[in-house]
């Protein structure tokens, strides 16, 4: 069962007003009253988060919507979003005094563990498929992680990880293992509130894998809430998968409240290919609760759609990314938003990471 940090919001209420936090460090660190790192020093951080929330006017405006914004996590350090949880998880295992941490990755975790694991000089091990993103494969290599390439996905990776940690005494930064990527993933949850003014905005449309970040927000919401920042309206959430692989989607529209592993799980968006998830009850109730939904869209649409948000907005977005907008396409035909809202898409990484058509496989 997935843990989840919790803090006194009764006393952050009474000292922290909203636009006030005062972490030094800034970017996820601003929120440092609510991130679970106790003295500063133990921080390791290369500047991820305050992404920009890009106002998307001629992408939104070739689709009618006035209020269309880009979250733009490409700028964060390793090109994804995955910094933002990695620095929060690598600096408790800095504060613990952990000495060796694993992951199992698509890529992009993987990445971004070696970074902050390298700064923080915690050694790091790493589980990837074969036929990984080349980028996050020879950035693994820069940062000096150990890496073991699986025959399979993700999941397989993780089955590797659970059969060596204990033996090996690596401390597991798995996807929802620990309770603390989850932490600094929230932070997307309290940069947009902040930079939408304490309005949260109508929809939010995201391409979930293992559902880091919209678990991440939904929680941020609530302690927003709860510390009186903002009020108990909620956007509705809207997950986001590929045809070679859309567990959440088929659970949801299926009414189940947990997924079934997908079968034969391949795209070229690596963050999406997560067969199985161990949130996805999380991610289900989440869709449900906020009256979102959850959209998949066909894999070999994904280039195309990639062109068409660098073209209208000089954003160069993961295939991930851009499969926000054939999903929000279908929520316009299905009028599930309208022209008025205030809708973000989440660009989760940059189309940097994947340069060849196809991975290569390594062996
Ligand atoms: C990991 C990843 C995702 C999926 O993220 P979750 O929040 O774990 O669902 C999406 N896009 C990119 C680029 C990723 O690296």
């Amino acid at each position: 069962m997935p843990l989840l940090a919790r803090y006194d919001l009764r006393e952050a209420k009474r000292r922290l007003k909203r636009g006030n936090a005062t972490g030094d460090i800034g970017g996820i660190w601003k929120y440092k009253e609510l991130m679970p790192v106790e003295e500063e020093t133990d921080i390791v951080s290369l500047g991820e988060g305050n992404t920009p929330l890009v106002h998307a006017r001629n992408l939104g405006e070739s689709m009618g919507l006035k209020n269309l914004f880009i979250k733009d996590e490409s700028i964060n350090p390793t090109g994804s979003f995955k910094a933002r949880g990695m620095s929060a998880a690598i600096s408790v295992a800095k504060q613990l005094n952990i000495r060796k941490v694993v992951v199992p990755s698509a890529g992009n975790a993987a990445s971004a563990m070696g970074a902050y694991a390298a700064n923080a000089g915690i050694e790091a091990f790493i589980f990837m498929p074969k036929v990984v993103p080349v980028a996050n494969y020879k950035e693994c290599q820069a940062f000096g992680a150990k890496i073991s390439l699986i025959d399979g996905v993700i999941s397989d990776c993780g089955v590797a990880v659970a059969q060596l940690k204990e033996k090996e005494g690596w401390f597991d930064v798995s996807t929802l293992k620990e309770p603390y990527r989850i932490e600094g993933k929230k932070t997307m949850g309290y940069e947009l509130a902040e930079q939408l003014e304490w309005r949260l905005p109508e929809t939010i449309v995201y391409p979930a894998g293992g559902g880091t970040g919209l678990i991440g927000m939904w929680k941020a919401f609530d302690e927003m809430e709860a510390m009186g920042w903002i009020g108990s309206s909620r956007p509705k959430m809207v997950a986001v998968q590929s045809s070679g692989c859309a567990p959440i989607v088929k659970a949801f529209h299926n009414n189940e409240s947990k997924a079934k592993p997908w079968p034969t799980p391949h795209t070229v968006a690596a963050g999406l290919c997560v067969p199985s998830a161990i949130g996805d009850f999380l991610m289900l109730r989440i869709l449900r609760d906020s009256a979102g939904t959850a959209v998949m869209v066909e894999d070999r649409s994904l280039a195309d759609a990639t062109n068409r948000i660098g073209k209208s907005e000089g954003i160069f977005c993961a295939p991930e990314g851009a499969a926000c907008l054939p999903a929000l396409e279908e929520l316009l035909r299905q009028k599930l938003v309208s022209a008025d809202d205030r809708i973000v898409i989440f660009n989760t990484g940059s189309g940097l990471k994947y340069l060849t058509p196809d991975p290569i496989p390594y062996s």
